[in-house]
C-alpha cells in the first residue's frame, strides 16, 4: 500500500486505516482519536500514555513561552527606561 506521503517503509502504521506515522506515540494518539471504539485494552492504554505525555509536553512548552515573553517584556521595559530619560 502506498500512502499519500513518502513515509519510510518501516514507519509505524495504523492497523485500522494504514496511515503511516513518524513515531509510535503519534500513531497511538491517532488510533485513540480516530478509532477509539475499535481499540483493544492495550491500545487504549498506549493512547492514554501518549495523551498524557503530550499534555506534559504542551505544559512545558507553555511555561517556556511564558518565560520568554516575560524576559522580553522586562528587556524592552529596561531599554525604554534607559533610552527615554
Ligand atoms: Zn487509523
Amino acid at each position: 500500500m502506498t500512502g499519500k506521503t513518502d513515509a519510510p517503509a518501516d514507519a509505524p502504521r495504523c492497523s485500522y486505516c494504514g496511515e503511516p506515522f513518524p513515531s509510535e506515540r503519534l500513531r497511538a494518539l491517532h488510533r485513540g482519536l480516530e478509532h477509539y471504539d475499535s481499540l483493544g485494552d492495550d491500545e487504549r492504554a498506549a493512547y492514554e500514555d501518549a495523551y498524557h505525555s503530550e499534555t506534559e509536553d504542551i505544559r512545558s512548552f507553555r511555561l517556556r513561552a511564558l518565560v520568554v515573553l516575560v524576559a522580553l517584556y522586562f528587556g524592552f521595559l529596561m531599554t525604554y527606561a534607559v533610552v527615554a530619560v
